[in-house]
C-alpha cells in the first residue's frame, strides 16, 4: 500500500498557500482537497434554512455558527475519503477549538502521525507588500502573485489580457485579512507548535524552493 500523507497548510493571506496547495494536488494525485471556504460556498448553493443564513452571512458579513466549519469538514471526510486517500487541508482549522476536534478526529482515524502541519511563514510586511502589489487579469481573472518572475509580467501569462489591481486589495481590506490571521489563526499555529508538531517553511523564497522545502518536510524527494 502506498504511503498516505495528510497535509494541513496554513499561512498568512499572501503567503502563497494556494499556489503550494495546487502543486501538492498535482504531485500527490488523488489527494482529497478540503477548504472551508469551498465548503461554505457549496453549502450556500443549497436550498435549506442553514444555506439561506449562510448566504446572508457571506453577502453581508457576520459570522457563521462557530462549529459549522468543523461539522462540514468531518462530514466531508466521513462521506468521501477512501482508505488509501490522503487529505489536503487548505488553511482550515482557525480556532483552537476547531483544531482540537479535527485533530482528535484524525487521531481516531489513525492518521495523527502521518498528518503534517505546515506553516508557510512570511512576515506581515512581506504579506502586505505581496497583497497590495499582486494583480489580476481583466479578461480571465487569473491572479498574478507578486513573487519572482511574475513581478515582470506586463500582460496575463495565460491569455495576454490586461492586468489590474484586484478591487478588494485595498489597504483596509488587506489589513483586515492580516489582522484575522494575527487574532485567530496564530492561536491554532501555537497549538501545534507547543506540541512540537508544527513545520515552519520559509515562505520568502521562490515558489519552487518553498515547494522543495515542503516535499523535504514530508520525507519526499
Ligand atoms: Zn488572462
Amino acid at each position: 500500500m502506498p504511503k498516505i500523507i495528510n497535509v494541513s497548510l496554513t499561512g498568512r493571506s499572501g503567503s502563497g498557500k494556494g499556489t503550494q496547495a495546487d502543486l501538492l494536488m498535482e504531485r500527490f494525485k488523488g489527494m482529497f482537497y478540503l477548504s472551508t471556504g469551498d465548503l461554505f460556498r457549496d453549502l450556500a448553493k443549497q436550498d435549506t434554512a442553514t444555506s439561506h443564513k449562510i448566504q446572508k452571512v457571506l453577502a453581508e458579513g457576520g459570522l457563521p455558527f462557530d462549529d459549522i466549519a468543523v461539522a462540514l469538514m468531518i462530514h466531508n471526510i466521513a462521506y468521501n475519503v477512501k482508505e488509501e486517500q490522503g487529505i489536503l487541508f487548505d488553511g482550515v482549522t482557525r480556532r483552537v477549538s476547531e483544531a482540537e476536534i479535527v485533530d482528535g478526529f484524525m487521531d481516531w482515524l489513525g492518521r495523527r502521525d502521518n498528518t503534517f502541519h505546515i506553516l508557510i511563514d512570511v512576515s506581515r510586511d512581506e504579506a502586505y507588500d505581496r497583497l497590495s502589489k499582486r494583480r489580476i487579469c481583466k479578461e480571465c481573472g487569473n491572479l498574478i502573485p507578486w513573487v519572482g518572475e511574475f513581478k515582470d509580467l506586463k500582460v496575463c501569462d495565460k491569455c495576454k489580457g490586461e492586468l489590474m489591481t484586484r478591487p478588494d486589495d485595498i489597504p483596509d481590506a488587506i489589513n483586515n485579512r492580516l489582522d484575522y490571521f494575527e487574532e485567530k489563526v496564530v492561536q491554532t499555529i501555537d497549538y501545534y507548535e507547543k506540541q512540537g508538531r508544527l513545520i515552519k517553511i520559509n515562505g520568502e523564497q521562490s515558489i519552487e524552493d518553498v515547494f522543495k522545502d515542503i516535499l523535504k518536510a514530508l520525507g519526499e524527494k
